[in-house]
């Protein structure tokens, strides 16, 4: 007896209604599929008498079923096989593509008659323009093929963040259109996951919003979703005040190769797979992507995306930073944008700087007048160049005129920048200047910097303008480094590399001196040299990490310095406690790259130093 009638008598003898399918032989011969249903009938005492048997011929159903399954697999590998062999087009046509993008652009290097230049420009922006097509086709074909993966880094969303949107902000100025990157104080900094996708992502809806707005703003925002102990999600909004999309092509502008309709490509250009992709990237980053949108009103693309907290997060601001406080201080916004000013707002409230604002320029004087009269002044005014009427330049000039406000200390935020506009800030008398999107630590940065000049009496305090490039040296400087080394030679080669890319560095000769002033200073940074006399680099980390030691800071970076380059020797000074490493000779992209990296965990935020009070 095969299973089946096995399982059958079991079940109807113990009193229950069996369901299977049977394959039976007809009295022709022929083989069919049955679907069986039996119950067993009880008399009245209970005892089963009769059982009662339902039968249908499923040998068609099945028949179909078989053959949809076969027909779904063939589907399934032509779909893979179309997208490898897109995969691999793709990656043969970038190689030429870029010779002739190459070629081309060092042919504009040349001298060229103005017909020439002219057909030079034509290949290169085609080239250009072909070769972003190949990208996104390549990219789909990866995704649809399930070749696409996820990388898992630590990354600082706020620098993604705010780099991709510097790099957006050149073409939206060149429209005259406003780009605002507002990240919410609430979202946190240090998260692991691929910033790379996420710029695509950004990159992709801020490039259409670029494309499709005429006059207004762009504004990115990111703020707090939902949240867990080990995990974040980030809602993304790009909104823009462009030409909107009908309600009824909503819902298709998600599939590839859809655009709103056929003359919009000629008009703008595009593929129609930008938004597929987007799509794509957001679900495998565990997210959702949506647009509310009406015609002729602008758009908002909003999406999400999951990202683990990164497992160090002790980023401790250093004392230096700590310094560098800015809460209490009186702050005047002038800016015509509603958007920006809401923005300002939200991080000078954040910071703890109570403020005010003002829509145009003489609202603006007015304010700053009415707050001096009343013995309440600003310390502080943000002006930005581009408004209505009295630009920012001359409300600057007008504020310096007025004896009762000409010490406000005035910074100019401004999305045209040009050459030669620091030189005309200075002698107006501005003393910060900024480009936008503003990026929080450099807004902070420049206030703290600015106010610290000015409550300095000292004559040799500089009298330069602040730009993001002071801000960005201060923070540099304000990066403490001990280097344990005991080789003179290679003491003075780290420390001339360590002058030429911005940093100072305090020097000791072995593990015991250095020890020794980690418990003296909360330095930020340690390169630690391994093999060292009286106490090598291993012992010393060890001391270090001990939270017996006296130490003041036991989670400090420690970067391993070490002459083997041996394979294996990274894994060593990891599991001795260092948190990086560099081979000797250093190499100055090298320790660059890591000091960028150990110490912006530890300070470039100067946004965060008043949550440290
Ligand atoms: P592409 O821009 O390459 O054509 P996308 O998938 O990125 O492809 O966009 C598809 C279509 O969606 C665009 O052609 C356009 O019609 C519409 N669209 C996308 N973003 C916007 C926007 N911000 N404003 C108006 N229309 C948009």
């Amino acid at each position: 007896m095969n299973i089946e009638y096995k399982e059958l008598w079991a079940t109807i003898l113990s009193g229950n209604t069996w369901n299977g399918e049977f394959l039976n032989k007809a009295k022709d011969g022929k083989l069919f599929w049955e679907q069986t249903l039996i119950s067993p009938i009880k008399d009245e005492c209970g005892n089963t008498s009769n059982f009662l048997a339902v039968k249908e011929n499923i040998t068609e159903k099945k028949e179909l079923f078989e053959q949809l399954t076969s027909s779904k697999e063939l589907a399934e590998a032509a779909n893979i096989a179309k997208s490898q062999f897109l995969a691999t087009m793709s990656h043969e046509i970038r190689t030429p593509m870029n010779g002739v993008i190459g070629m081309s652009g060092l042919l504009l290097d040349t001298d060229l008659d103005e017909e020439q230049r002219g057909y030079a420009k034509i290949v290169n922006a085609s080239g250009e323009n072909l070769l972003a097509l190949i990208n996104d086709i390549l990219d789909f074909s990866k995704i649809e093929a399930g070749k696409l993966d996820m990388e898992a880094i630590d990354f600082d969303l706020r620098t993604t963040l705010e780099d991709t949107a510097e790099m957006l902000a050149i073409r939206a100025s060149q429209k005259g259109i406003e780009l605002i990157c507002h990240i919410d104080p609430e979202v946190p900094h240090y998260l692991t996951g691929d910033p790379g996708r996420l710029r695509q992502i950004i990159t992709n809806l801020v490039g259409n919003s670029v494309k499709f707005t005429h006059q207004g703003e762009i504004v990115i925002s990111a703020r707090v979703d939902s949240e867990g102990e080990e995990f974040v999600v980030v809602k993304f909004d790009i909104k823009d005040t462009g030409i909107g999309i009908p309600a009824n092509r909503i819902d298709a502008l998600f599939s590839p190769f859809t655009q709103v309709d056929g003359s919009t490509t000629r008009k703008y250009g595009g593929t129609g797979l930008g938004l597929a992709i987007c799509k794509q990237l957001t679900e495998l980053m565990g997210g959702k992507i949506g647009i509310i949108s009406e015609e002729g009103k602008g758009s908002t693309f909003w999406f999400t995306s999951r990202f683990a907290r990164q497992s160090s997060e002790v980023h401790e601001v250093p004392e230096v930073l700590k310094r560098t406080e800015i809460s209490g201080t009186k702050i005047l916004i002038v800016d015509d944008n509603l958007t920006n000013r809401l923005l300002m707002i939200a991080l000078l409230k954040h910071w703890g700087c109570p403020n005010e604002t003002a829509s145009d320029a003489e609202k603006g004087l007015a304010l700053l007048r009415e707050a001096a009269l009343q013995g309440n002044p600003f310390r502080v005014a943000l002006l930005d160049q581009e408004m209505p009427g009295m630009d920012g330049s001359e409300l600057g000039r007008r504020i310096k005129a007025d004896p009762l406000v000409e010490s406000t200390l005035m910074i100019m935020v401004t999305s045209l920048a040009q050459r030669g506009d620091v030189a005309l800030l200075q002698q107006i008398g501005f003393v910060g200047y900024l480009p936008k999107p503003v990026r929080q630590d450099q807004l902070h940065g420049c206030i703290a910097i600015a106010l610290g000049r000015a409550n300095q009496t000292s004559s040799n305090v500089s009298k330069g303008i602040v730009t993001k490039h002071t801000v960005a040296e201060a923070s540099k400087r304000g990066i403490r480094i001990l280097l344990a080394e005991d080789n003179i030679m290679n003491q003075k080669v780290a420390q001339s590399i360590l002058g030429k890319i911005g940093y100072k560095a305090d020097v000791v000769a072995n593990g015991l001196e250095a020890v020794r002033a980690l418990e003296m200073i909360n330095y930020d940074v340690v390169l630690m040299d391994c093999q060292m006399p009286e106490m090598d680099g291993f012992q010393a980390t060890a001391v270090i990490r001990d939270s017996e030691s006296k130490v003041l800071n036991h989670k400090v970076p420690i970067i391993a310095m070490t002459a083997n380059a041996m394979k294996g020797d990274r894994e060593i000074c990891i599991e001795a406690g260092m948190d990086d490493y560099l081979t000797k000779p250093v190499k100055r992209d090298e320790l660059s790259a890591v000091l960028e990296k150990w110490s912006t965990k530890t300070t470039v935020c100067l946004a965060d130093t008043i949550q440290i009070k």
